[in-house]
């Protein structure tokens, strides 16, 4: 797997990685400038196939990346659609469990489901 990031694929990963949040494939686009749509889907694959950014599908909303970092857990909001970081790291114990029917886990995605603290206000 070849490693080189163009340059517009640096400015998307840039743009992920100061938000620190979880922006669709529109969002993004809306976030950088004078890069044209296909290039930024292609920027995203090639980001999500060496492992830089994460394609999570959550919800009802479309797709939406992250900026791959410590492991943690996400919340989805069921009335906002909002998807919020939760600072829990499961990944051992899903690993650990999924070792048991000979699973061997690349990954772990763990996402809970509910009513966010803003929509309950
Ligand atoms: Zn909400
Ligand atoms: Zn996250």
């Amino acid at each position: 797997m070849k490693e080189r990031i163009s340059a517009h694929a640096r400015t998307v990963l840039g743009v992920l990685a100061e938000q620190r949040c979880h922006l669709t494939a529109e969002e993004i686009l809306q976030r950088v400038d004078g890069i044209g749509t296909a290039t930024v889907y292609r920027a995203l694959d090639h980001l999500t196939d060496i492992g830089k950014i994460r394609r999570l599908s959550l919800g009802k909303k479309s797709a939406v990346y992250e900026y791959v970092r410590e492991p943690h857990a996400h919340f989805v909001c069921s009335r906002c659609g909002r998807v919020y970081d939760v600072e829990a790291d499961l990944s051992g114990m899903v690993r650990e469990a999924a070792k048991c029917c000979g699973h061997q886990t690349g990954w772990t995605e763990v996402t809970a489901h509910g009513v966010c603290g803003d929509c309950m206000a």
